[in-house]
């Protein structure tokens, strides 16, 4: 048996569902969580839908239908009768839910990231996949669950964010077939488009003129490294999930392959890496104790800014 029988049957078996996503949750990750989680109340079938502390979504996510029926952290079932995990390639990804993952008599990752380490009972995962929404998609399909209105503004939120609005080179033919059928369910396409890609706070706008400002181009290397701190975020206003598009204007510089956002936490350091040749920064990310895919990876450590940088630059050819 393939992995989308086995996960569908586990979902159509089982009396109620567990759902989480991953930490400081995606378009992809709320997307294709959501998308299930409002298939099982149209199907009867119970389900939660959460993901860890802290509990908040960015702003550029708060028009997804189904926000108001997720369950906090602290109420998710401790031991789920079948949970499923979405867009999580390891449970350190599931901070504190990571418990109820273990003890779920089953426990269904739907995944597509080339780091996944199948964690699971059963791994509905796929490298190759767009975004997790499109094995949720596929899983569907193979329920033969109809689609609602509210479950295809949410997948077609997984495949917009995760293709980079159709423009990244995991945008398949199975991507627009996709997106072609979840049209049909009038979806506000320019509303959509305008708060996940567009929409910033006049304050956020500056302090990107501050972050692109400090930018350093290493051309040796063709790197471009930019950050943010915790003083900057309070100066300015802005909260940590507001920032999630920086890297996407970092990594337009032509003269850098490799491109690289790095924010204080108060634990420490988050970094996304980007690349537009065909370096690998999962692999570079993995070195760090993080994951992601070829192009896009991320990891987060407890050194500071400076000195991270300096490892990631240390880990880059010099050329
Ligand atoms: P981001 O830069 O946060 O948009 O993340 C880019 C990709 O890297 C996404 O696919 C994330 O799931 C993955 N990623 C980010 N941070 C981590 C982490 N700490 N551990 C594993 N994967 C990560
Ligand atoms: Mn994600
Ligand atoms: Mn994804």
């Amino acid at each position: 048996m393939d992995e989308v029988e086995l996960a569908a049957e586990a979902i159509s078996g089982s009396g109620s569902l567990a759902l989480a996503c991953h930490m400081l949750p995606d378009g992809d990750a709320l997307g294709s969580m959501l998308a299930l989680h409002h298939l099982c109340r149209a199907q009867g079938k119970a389900s939660v839908a959460s993901w860890p502390e802290p509990f908040v979504v960015g702003p550029h996510y708060t028009y997804l239908p189904g926000l108001d029926l997720v369950t906090k952290p602290a109420d998710f079932p401790s031991a789920p009768e079948v949970m499923v995990t979405f867009d999580c390639g390891s449970l350190g990804r599931l901070g504190e839910l990571a418990a109820s993952a273990e003890a779920a008599d089953l426990l269904v990752v739907v995944d597509h990231h080339a780091t996944n380490d199948r964690y699971g009972g059963v791994n509905l995962v796929d490298p190759d996949a767009a975004a997790s929404a499109v094995l949720v998609y596929r899983l569907v399909r193979h329920l033969g669950w109809p689609l609602t209105r509210e479950a295809a503004i949410c997948l077609y939120t997984g495949i917009v964010t995760d293709t980079g609005r159709f423009q990244y080179s995991n945008t398949t033919p199975e991507v627009f077939a996709m997106a072609n059928d979840l049209a049909r369910y009038d979806l506000p396409i320019a509303a959509m488009t305008r708060q996940l890609f567009e929409e910033h706070r006049f304050t956020y706008l500056k302090l990107v003129a501050l972050a692109l400002e400090r930018a350093e181009l290493d051309t040796d290397r063709r790197f471009v490294a930019t950050w943010i701190t915790t003083g900057d975020l309070e100066r300015f206003g802005v909260e940590l999930e507001e920032t999630e598009g920086l890297i996407d204007l970092v990594r337009r510089a032509a003269e850098a392959d490799v491109s690289c956002v790095l924010k204080e936490t108060a634990d420490g350091t988050r970094v996304s890496l980007r690349a537009v040749d065909d370096t690998d920064v999962a692999a570079i990310a993995t070195t760090f104790g993080g994951g992601g895919h070829r192009a896009a990876a991320g990891f987060t450590s407890d050194r500071p800014i400076a000195e991270v940088l300096e490892a990631i630059r240390a880990a880059l050819p010099a050329r």
